[in-house]
C-alpha cells in the first residue's frame, strides 16, 4: 500500500517511517512533486490536520495522512498550542520559539506541559483522526542535540531526559506522534 504523508518536515517523516510496517510505503510531498506550503489556517490542531489532508486529496488526488502538533503549557493556559510553530513570530524558528517559552515560564513554578498530535487520514473517500498525547514538563534549560522543535526543553513523564537526549525509538515509544501513528497503523492493518 502507498500512502502520502502530507508534510515537508523531514524529522517527522523520519520518526513516522521508523515505525511504519514495510508493506505501507510512505511517499513524501516531494515524491508527488508537491512543492507548495499546504494551508493550515484553522483554530485547532485537529482542524489543521484535517485541512491539510483534505487539501492534498482535493488538489493532488492521493489517499494521504497529515499530522499537526502543538505544545500545550499549563501555566500559559494551553499556549502556544495551535500556534506552536509561529510562537515567536512568522519566521517559524525553533530557537526563537524555545527562547520565548523559557522566558515566559521564568517565574512560573508549574512547568507542566503536553504535546498533542492529531493525525488526519483521508482514505477511500473517508476521513479518520487519531490523537496522541504525551504529558511532561518544560525544563529550565536546553538539554541534548537530537530531535527538533521544542525537543531540547521537553521532558516526558516517562523519562528523565529531554526528547533531544533520547533515541528516535525511545521518542516513538513514549511520544505524542508515536502514539497517534500506532493507532493509524492499527487502523490500516484492519
Ligand atoms: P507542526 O505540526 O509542524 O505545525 O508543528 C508545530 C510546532 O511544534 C513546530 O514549531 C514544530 O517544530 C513543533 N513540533 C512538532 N512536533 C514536535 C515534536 O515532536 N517535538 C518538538 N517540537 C515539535
Amino acid at each position: 500500500m502507498q500512502l502520502v504523508f502530507a508534510t515537508n518536515n523531514l524529522n517527522k517523516i523520519k520518526e513516522v517511517q521508523a515505525i511504519m510496517p514495510q508493506h505501507i510505503k510512505l511517499l513524501s510531498l516531494k515524491d508527488i512533486a508537491c512543492n507548495e506550503d499546504i494551508p493550515e489556517t484553522q483554530a485547532t490542531i485537529e482542524g489543521n490536520a484535517i485541512q491539510k489532508a483534505e487539501y492534498l486529496k482535493k488538489h493532488y488526488g492521493y489517499d494521504c495522512f497529515a499530522d499537526d502538533t502543538g505544545l500545550e503549557v499549563h501555566a500559559l493556559n494551553g499556549e502556544p498550542g495551535v500556534y506552536s510553530a509561529r510562537y515567536a513570530g512568522p519566521q517559524r524558528n525553533a530557537e526563537d520559539n524555545t527562547n520565548k517559552l523559557l522566558t515566559e515560564l521564568k517565574d512560573k513554578p508549574n512547568r507542566n506541559a503536553q504535546f498533542k498530535t492529531v493525525i488526519a487520514l483521508h482514505i477511500n473517500g473517508e476521513l479518520h483522526t487519531f490523537t496522541g498525547i504525551c504529558k511532561g514538563e518544560i525544563t529550565k534549560e536546553r538539554h541534548g542535540e537530537g530531535g527538533f522543535g521544542y525537543d531540547p526543553i521537553f521532558k516526558a513523564e516517562a523519562s528523565d531526559k529531554t526528547f533531544a537526549e533520547i533515541s528516535l525509538e525511545e521518542k516513538n515509544n513514549i511520544g505524542h506522534r508515536g502514539k497517534a501513528v500506532t493507532q493509524l497503523i492499527a487502523f490500516l492493518n484492519k
